[in-house]
């Protein structure tokens, strides 16, 4: 193996391991309070299907779906849309391709920066489902998290890639999109010493 070579299959194997996280993060159960929740990806397939909060007003008919429901149609849609590239089964479960591309065998040593595009693509997903699934206000911490300690990622928006802060916090918790770190409202305490301290 060349020097080139094996700094190719490096940088895939970092590459590959960050996917992994970020892919474990949106299709993993999520722990709160100590309890596993739904994965970000079973939410967002549970509340497409939605329907609109009941109504008693006449449009009812006509297909009306919530924030909620539309977000979450878009982002299944975009799921569905990127891994059927992969396919070779038009009916193989999203997350199960999802889950394919976690492993260093399925791909090619040059295709680092192509795996570092779906790292993109999965931490926004991540993002955008959070924000669906705690809804309520959510603040945006500028500072570095203390657990992994990024302090932005980039945010696909209206097609250009903004930065955003990695730490987010609601009245249920303090989130990392970068990691999945998350900090009760028990622990803001410990956690504003830890940003305090920086
Ligand atoms: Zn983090």
């Amino acid at each position: 193996m060349t020097e080139t070579n094996t700094a190719d299959a490096e940088n895939l194997t970092a590459a590959v391991a960050e996917l992994d996280r970020a892919v474990g993060r949106f299709l993993s159960p999520r722990m709160a309070e100590g309890r596993p929740e739904p994965s970000l990806w079973a939410e967002v397939c549970r509340r497409r299907l939605e329907p609109p909060p009941s109504s008693g007003n006449r449009a009812v008919h006509r297909f009306s779906g919530s924030p909620v429901c539309l977000s979450s149609l878009q982002i299944h849609s975009e799921v569905v849309g990127a891994v059927r590239q992969l396919a070779t089964d038009r009916d193989d479960d999203p997350a199960v391709l999802l889950d394919s591309l976690t492993r260093t065998s399925a791909w090619r040593p040059q295709d680092t920066s192509t795996v570092l595009d779906w790292c993109e693509a999965v931490t926004d997903w991540c993002r955008r489902a959070l924000a669906i699934v705690e809804p309520e206000r959510r603040m945006e911490v500028r500072a570095r998290c203390p657990a992994c300690e990024t302090r932005t990622v980039y945010r696909h928006k209206d097609g250009e890639d903004i930065r955003v802060p990695a730490l987010s916090v609601s009245v249920s918790g303090a989130d990392c999109i970068a990691c999945g770190a998350h900090w009760s409202p028990a622990q803001f305490g410990l956690l504003i010493a830890v940003l305090e301290g920086e």
